[in-house]
């Protein structure tokens, strides 16, 4: 079982979300403490703006490797029936109950990278979110202009 991390705030130690501990993942790098409205941080999450190359990769490598795991599980449980059956699933439908597998773990994974993709963007492109997450920046690495 992976880790799980706990982003609590700083200031009232609320607990404000939990996340599986993975090296990089797609969100808003902030959470906004319920209680007193403080600032809270939210690692491993990035905005896909701000992933360089190969956290990009990373995330999207990780994600499709899972899809492949799943994708291959039908032809897997195929093959464990031929062996306790001990009869044989000819190839060509071996073949098809693997591609199709695989094609309906990719597409899914796909569409789910896709939309997260498109929420982060959407979410950079409100001014109010990008002011927040500037004086977030800011109050995280301790520069001076943030209050
Ligand atoms: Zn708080």
């Amino acid at each position: 079982m992976a880790a799980v991390i706990e982003h609590r705030c700083p200031s009232c130690e609320t607990l404000v979300s939990t996340s599986r501990a993975t090296p990089v993942a797609l969100g808003p790098p902030f959470l906004e403490c319920p209680s007193c409205k403080g600032f809270v941080n939210h690692e491993p999450f990035e905005e896909w703006s701000s992933m360089g190359a190969r956290k990009r990769f990373t995330w999207v490598g990780t994600s499709l490797a899972v899809a492949v795991s799943l994708g291959i599980l039908p032809l897997l449980a195929c093959g464990l029936a031929d062996i306790i059956s001990r009869e044989r699933t000819s190839p060509r439908t071996l073949l098809f109950i693997g591609g199709t597998g695989l094609f309906v773990a990719l597409a899914i994974t796909y569409a789910n990278l896709h939309q997260r993709i498109r929420r982060s963007r959407r979410r950079m492109s409100d001014p109010m979110y990008r002011a927040k997450l500037v004086k977030y920046q800011m109050s995280a690495t301790g520069s001076p202009l943030g209050s």
